[in-house]
């Protein structure tokens, strides 16, 4: 069997990531295969479209890596991608359920259903419609239609009976055939429900796996006997299990940006784990672990790992958690898989996002010292504030100076070293390092560097988390360090040392 699996977001916003999770199984499961992965718009409840969702959303699985085979974008040979751009497709196949004996036309107004529904509250009996226009004879279709009531088409659902829907990860479910509503497929404006409109793109998409969330389960027995009436052959199914906020209260995709629960800070939108400075990389491995679990203990993998593991049997049906705490160690880990230059490539877009320049050789050169420390990109503006901001923080004489430091010798000490970063040729970490070593035993009380270079690093970067000295220096320059070891010395002197 060709695997054709599809992505089927409607275009109502931004990309969650409980629907990354969705296209990220049903691309690792393509690529296993060999198969397509093909992304599809259904956006034929109109009223909900927001312009521009299809290209954030599009945004989303391209910055994760998760790249389609056929889509909006792109064409493919089951085109158009965009169900609004199918209407006539559907409204056929529609007409074909009426002309077979599968669907009615139904003339009820809006005001006449509420009416129904009221009386059906009223009287305490199941919501829901109750198929008067099922049975009208030809007559009274006649004189609905020369009245000038424009119909919609239902489905004429089977009254009796059971129907098995067969899904991968759950087993065979049973429903009750009275629970199968007779839907509207085609509304009066021409449009289709989502129902017909699935149903009928994934069978001329030739989709061979519905996976999706496990929130569409319900809508399974309808659409089996709609294959049915059509003649065709369902799609296997393997609905995946919902994703719960990381307390296990409540479900994550009921929410609709980042928010803050037991304390921890919870990321919705994929773009907003973008914004935090977390790696696509990351996100993936976090995701795949989702219902899902490599084995061996083994947590951090690339999806070309997975694959070869990867079984929708082996998916777990129970509701599932995206571990954040664990995503942010994971970041951590790629992170320091990064190459210098590729991580201040990577560092870039948020020193820009916060209007700070930064020249390219001197980022690259704080980032093997700051890789480590690093657990989301973000962080990098917190290390290197110092290179922005000229007054980080107000420091005082007394601040620099230490037991094995004491203040007059602290004064000589940062003249030394000013003295030192004056002339100093070449100005780089391997000349500066021992240099400064070298300073710092000679004038601490014990003959040790350490007191010294810890006063130094903050002389120079201002604060208490920064990148190691001898980087924190050459990523400043010399003429930017002079000038902070300048308004240090002159801190002792004002305070009359
Ligand atoms: N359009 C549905 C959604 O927004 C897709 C359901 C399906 O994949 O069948 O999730």
């Amino acid at each position: 069997m060709t695997v054709r699996v599809r992505f089927a977001p409607s275009p109502t916003g931004y990309l969650h990531i409980g629907g990354a999770r969705t296209a990220l199984f049903n691309w690792l499961f393509a690529r296993k295969h060999g198969g397509e992965f093909i992304l599809r718009i259904e956006d034929t409840d109109q009223k909900r479209a927001v312009p521009g969702a299809i290209e954030a959303i599009m945004d989303g699985l391209r910055w994760l890596g998760l790249d389609w085979d056929e889509g909006p974008d792109i064409g493919g040979p089951y085109g158009p991608y965009i169900q609004t751009q199918r209407a006539d497709l559907y409204q056929q196949w529609a007409n074909w359920l009426v002309e077979h004996g599968h669907a009615y036309k139904c003339y009820c107004t809006p005001a006449e259903l509420t009416e129904m529904r009221q009386a059906q509250m009223a009287a305490k009996q199941s919501i829901g419609y109750d198929r008067r226009c099922r049975n009208l004879t030809p007559e009274q279709r006649a004189a609905k239609e020369k009245a000038g009531l424009k119909p919609v088409i239902r489905f004429q659902a089977p009254l009796e009976g059971e129907t098995i829907v067969p899904d991968l990860i759950r087993g065979d479910i049973t429903y009750n055939n009275t629970q199968i509503a007779d839907s509207v497929l085609l509304k009066s404006d021409g449009l289709p429900t989502y129902h017909l409109a699935n149903v009928v793109d994934d069978h001329f998409m030739a989709i061979s796996h519905i996976m999706r969330a496990d929130e569409w389960i319900n809508t399974a027995p309808l659409h089996i006997h709609l294959y049915k009436a059509f003649g065709w052959q369902p799609p296997i199914y393997a609905h995946l299990s919902l994703v719960m906020n990381p307390s296990g209260k409540g479900k994550l995709s009921k929410r609709t940006q980042a928010f803050t629960d037991s304390g921890q800070e919870v990321l919705v939108k994929v773009s907003e784990f973008q914004e935090a400075g977390l790696l696509p990389e990351a996100v993936v491995n976090s995701l795949t672990n989702v219902g899902w679990s490599f084995g061996d203990d083994v947590e951090k993998f690339t999806p070309e790992e997975a694959m070869p593991r990867f079984e929708l049997e082996a998916i777990n049906p129970a509701p599932s958690r995206l571990n954040y705490t664990k995503l942010d160690w994971l970041n951590g880990q790629y992170i320091q898989e990064m190459s210098p230059s590729a991580l201040a490539q990577a560092v870039k877009p948020f020193l820009d996002a916060a209007g700070i320049e930064v020249n390219p050789e001197a980022l690259t050169a704080v980032m093997p010292a700051m890789r480590v420390r690093l657990k989301r990109l973000k962080d990098a503006l917190l290390f290197l504030r110092f290179l922005f901001d000229d007054a980080p923080v107000e420091l005082s004489a007394e601040q620099l100076t230490h037991k094995k430091l004491l203040r007059e010798a602290a004064h000589e000490a940062f003249k030394q070293m000013r003295d030192l970063v004056r002339t100093i040729e070449p100005y780089d970490l391997e000349t500066l390092g021992p240099a400064l070593m070298k300073l710092g035993e000679s004038v601490t009380s014990n003959g040790k560097a350490g007191p010294f270079l810890g006063m130094a690093r903050l002389a120079v970067t201002g604060q208490e988390v920064s990148p190691p000295l001898f980087e924190s220096m050459v990523a400043l320059g010399r003429e930017r360090t002079l000038a902070r070891l300048d308004e240090v010395i002159a801190l002792f002197t004002a305070d009359g040392g």
